[in-house]
């Protein structure tokens, strides 16, 4: 690992250096980069299973060119670690076995972070962009003093990072010359590191135990036997169009199982409770990027469109043939979504038998 001092040397050996007009960039080999560069990508588990999330953030690391380890913490954490081992490209897991780590709570797990990332003298953390992620990572670049870098769809290089602003209608490259990078990294744009032949050695991380005024009380989940939103190739999506609650479980649901994809919904229909919560897409709710995006009775706001519209195919049915999703739609079905989504749904089901 580099010291403080090392980093400083090196950041400004690397810093492009400007004589007369021409500008000279330095950069290290890649055996040198190895060398001076070290990722921290943060794991997060739940009962046990690792986060897919947290697997594109390891991808993102591996993309800086410096070595990669993995950062994991919870009860009973042995199994998960072993797990997280066998991460292509990771060279090494530091776990924390401790309950109070379960839950990703900031205020426990931000300090128990720096603690780790200050003896491993890391040069980056980096996070999936989750609610673990957004919940945690503000509070890591607070104490270490760096601006956070959120939400990255690209790496150009160990500075050099690629976001969407604006809710995607603009895309800033942002530089950092802090000491540690604490980035974010948005789950659809990087593909999840493979499971299966890594072997990285598991080492037991420092507990800084901190006494923390929070403590976790209860949760309420929305429990769903359908496919994950977030990860699931095929997304069917319901707006206020479907007008009450019973009627987005009597049209939705049935398309959703007929394609054996994840139910999700726009802002509207959440706010008037068609939805939980949990299945909003767009700026403010889930970023999804699957094979086959279905809108119904979704007009296309622009915040719903910066949670969807990188959707390898998106098809839109809506009685508007005006409404801006059919901007983005490759297929449009201009029509009344209560008469031909359930007779999309028989067609798929009479194919299927
Ligand atoms: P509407 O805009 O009301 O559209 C309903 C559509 O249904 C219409 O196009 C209509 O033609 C169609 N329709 C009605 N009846 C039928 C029928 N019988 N058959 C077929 N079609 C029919 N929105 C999000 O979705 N996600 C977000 O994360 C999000 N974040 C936001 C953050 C901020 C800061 C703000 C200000 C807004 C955000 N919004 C978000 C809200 C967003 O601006 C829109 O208000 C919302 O997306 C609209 O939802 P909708 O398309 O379901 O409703």
């Amino acid at each position: 690992m580099l010291s403080s001092a090392g980093r400083r040397a090196f950041a400004a050996l690397a810093r492009p250096t400007l004589r007369s007009d021409v500008a000279f960039a330095f950069r290290p080999s890649p055996a040198a980069l190895r060398r001076l560069l070290s990722a921290l990508a943060v794991l997060e588990q739940r009962d046990g299973k690792l986060n897919a999330g947290s697997l594109s953030a390891v991808t993102a690391a591996k993309q800086l060119g410096g070595s990669v380890h993995g950062f994991i913490a919870g009860s009973n954490i042995k199994a998960v670690a072993e797990e997280a081992a066998k991460i292509e490209g990771v060279e090494k897991i530091i776990a924390v076995d401790n309950p109070a780590y379960d839950k990703g709570l900031p205020e426990n797990y931000a300090p128990l972070l720096v603690e780790n990332i200050k003896k491993g003298g890391y040069t980056h953390v980096v996070a999936g962009t989750t609610a673990f992620g957004k919940n945690v990572m503000p509070r890591v670049a607070a104490l270490l003093d760096s601006q956070q870098i959120s939400d990255i769809t690209a790496v150009q290089d160990d500075k050099t990072f690629v976001r969407p602003i604006y809710a995607g209608n603009a895309i800033a490259t942002v530089e950092s010359t802090d000491a540690v990078k604490v980035i974010t990294v948005r789950g659809t744009a990087f593909p999840a590191a493979a499971v299966g032949s890594g072997s990285a050695a598991v080492e037991e991380g420092v507990d800084p135990k901190a006494d923390s005024p929070t403590e976790w009380v209860s949760e309420d989940l929305a429990k769903s036997d359908r496919p994950d939103l977030a990860t699931a190739s095929r997304v069917v999506s319901g707006g206020r169009g479907l007008k009450s609650k019973e009627d987005f479980d009597r049209i939705m649901l049935p398309l959703a199982d007929a394609l054996g994809a994840a139910v999700g919904a726009s802002r509207a229909a959440v706010d008037s409770g068609y939805a939980d919560n949990s299945l909003q897409v767009g700026q403010t709710g889930k970023v999804v990027a699957p094979q086959l995006y279905v809108a119904v009775g979704i007009s296309g706001a622009i915040q719903h469109l910066a949670g969807m519209k990188d959707s390898k195919v998106i098809a839109a049915i809506n009685k508007d043939a005006e409404a801006p999703i059919f901007q983005v739609a490759d297929v449009g079905l201009v029509g009344d979504l209560f008469e031909k989504v359930p007779e999309l749904t028989e067609k798929l089901k009479k194919a299927q038998a």
